[in-house]
């Protein structure tokens, strides 16, 4: 029937439109000048219209929300190796990545000369990444997993958006900041591999 998706299309901006002021109801009006109900209104949950004065202002993302990937690696404090990355160096991420934007070198004893389940350097171009998230969804080790960070404009294209393994690394207490679900969903998997590791080797 004609005019049948002109009326579809109305009602979502009706429904939008009403939503905007049962929103602003739910928080007693005072949404500009109360900064817990602000921030509800600004979430991920909030529904309706409203203008978001970016960069004074800004939206929560969601815990699936994915930009650049980032390393992850042993807290400050961790009682054996503080900072160590959990990436091995096994080079999974940089075959699957789809537009190639992912460069690692491993490191190497200097006894044996042998290869060492580490990274020595670790690149990725920003510029080329398409936040596709494959490195983490494929990384064995839950070692890259994608980040929130999406304010990482700058003036410098030739150098400043290379990032190296120091610029990438961050600790797991920011993941289990960012992502708690997941980290911990993560956590519980980890456990649960190591204990039918620990069964198989006793049985
Ligand atoms: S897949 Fe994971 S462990 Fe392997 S090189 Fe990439 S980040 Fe490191
Ligand atoms: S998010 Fe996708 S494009 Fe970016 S580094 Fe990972 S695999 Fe490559």
């Amino acid at each position: 029937m004609y005019g049948l998706g002109i009326l579809k299309g109305l009602g979502v901006t009706i429904k939008h439109f009403a939503a905007t002021y049962i929103e602003d109801f739910k928080q007693g009006m005072k949404h500009y000048t109360d900064e817990e109900r602000f921030a509800i209104r600004q979430g991920v949950e909030a529904r309706g219209l409203f203008t978001v004065q970016y960069p004074e202002e800004k939206l929560a993302v969601p815990e699936r929300f994915r930009y650049m990937p980032f390393l992850v690696v042993n807290d400050a404090d961790h009682p054996d190796a503080p900072g160590q990355p959990w990436c091995t160096s096994c080079g999974i991420c940089s075959k699957v990545c789809p537009p190639q934007c992912i460069w690692i070198v491993r490191c190497t004893d200097p006894e044996t000369g042998r290869p060492k389940p580490e990274p020595r350097e670790f690149y990725i171009d920003i510029d080329i990444c398409m936040n596709c998230g494959f490195c983490a969804e494929f990384c064995p080790f839950d070692a890259i997993k994608m980040d929130h960070d999406y304010e990482i404009s700058s003036y410098d294209r030739s150098s400043a958006h290379i990032y190296d393994l120091e610029k990438l690394s961050k600790p797991l207490s920011y993941w289990q900041t960012i992502a708690p679900t997941r980290a911990e969903e993560e956590r519980l998997a980890r456990e649960a591999k190591e204990a039918a590791k620990a069964g198989k080797v006793q049985g």
